[in-house]
């Protein structure tokens, strides 16, 4: 199973990567705010993560970490 992780305080909550995901496991946190006022990007269902990194690749910021 691959892992996922964020810098999350350096998420600027453009949901790019949201996009990006062919699962659909990432989501903008409804209920987070990072230091820079942004709601972060997070993974909803680790298990599901196929690993495939469009997240990271799409990450202007590169904040993503994909782990397999
Ligand atoms: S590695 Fe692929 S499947 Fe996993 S969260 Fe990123 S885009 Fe989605
Ligand atoms: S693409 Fe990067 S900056 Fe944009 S929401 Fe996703 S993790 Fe945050």
């Amino acid at each position: 199973m691959a892992k996922v992780t964020f810098k999350v305080d350096y998420c600027k909550g453009c949901g790019l990567c949201v996009s990006a995901c062919p699962k659909n496991i990432l989501a903008l946190s409804p209920e987070k705010i990072n230091k820079k006022g942004h709601h972060p990007a997070e993974i909803t269902d680790q298990e599901a993560c196929i690993g495939c990194a469009s997240c990271a690749i799409i990450c202007p910021d590169c904040i993503i970490k994909v782990e397999r």
